[in-house]
């Protein structure tokens, strides 16, 4: 599993970040200073760090030089916007640049374009018997070949990109076939329900009252 570090000292955004990282299926540990970071990276394997610019005592940038020579892969994330900082951080060595309020989607794009230019996407999305190869796009069950239409693989990725997280039907159908929402949920039901019975997941993928579905996975 991929593990992602959050520097950050403001509360919500460390909780926003978490919870929008762990569901998208990444596991997280949070810091709220320079100094516990630099314990930490020396204790855990982090795979990424999400690291703030303004922070009590090290400030961010300070922390990146201490970084630099691990070679672990950095985003700063900060509310300043300025041109001269994003440089500077460039230049010590980050990988990307995160101006706050930012989207959820950009910060999940960003993440997953620096983890692939270090080839350290996860490959392999398991849940129980089902893996996925997102490389090779094949799925299967028990080690068998689950053989998925395109919309399947979509829709089975969205849930495996929320987990735990009730989406409306109006969302899964919108992200899988990139469409407005007409009001007709047949088509979203019918793929869940094809989905559910190709992979044995009719308790898993659950289907929530009023809202749609959640695919319900125990970290
Ligand atoms: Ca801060």
């Amino acid at each position: 599993m991929i593990r992602i570090l959050i520097v950050e000292d403001e509360k919500p955004i460390a909780d926003l970040l978490d919870m929008s990282l762990t569901s998208a299926g990444y596991s997280c540990d949070c810091l709220d200073n320079g100094a516990a970071a630099a314990d930490a990276v020396e204790s855990r394997r982090y795979d990424l760090i999400l690291l703030d610019v303004m922070l009590p005592g090290i400030d961010g940038f300070e922390l990146m030089e201490y970084l630099a020579p691990l070679e672990i892969p950095v985003i700063f994330i900060t509310a300043r916007s300025t041109v001269k900082d994003r440089i500077k951080g460039l230049k010590l060595g980050a990988d990307d640049y995160i101006v706050k309020p930012f989207e959820i989607a950009e910060l999940l794009a960003r993440v997953e374009t620096v983890l692939r230019r270090y080839h350290k996407t996860d490959t392999r999305l398991v849940v129980d018997d089902v893996v996925v190869d997102t490389q090779s796009r094949v799925v299967t069950r028990g080690g068998e070949i689950v053989p998925l239409t395109a919309k399947e693989y979509s829709l089975l990725m969205l849930f495996l990109q929320n987990r735990n997280i009730a989406l409306f039907r109006e969302t899964i159908y919108e992200r899988v076939w990139e469409n407005e929402y007409m009001g007709d949920s047949r088509t979203v039901d019918l793929h869940v329900q094809r989905l559910r019975k190709k992979l044995g997941w009719q308790e898993r993928i659950a289907a929530v009252y009023k809202v749609g579905y959640r695919l319900e996975v125990k970290e």
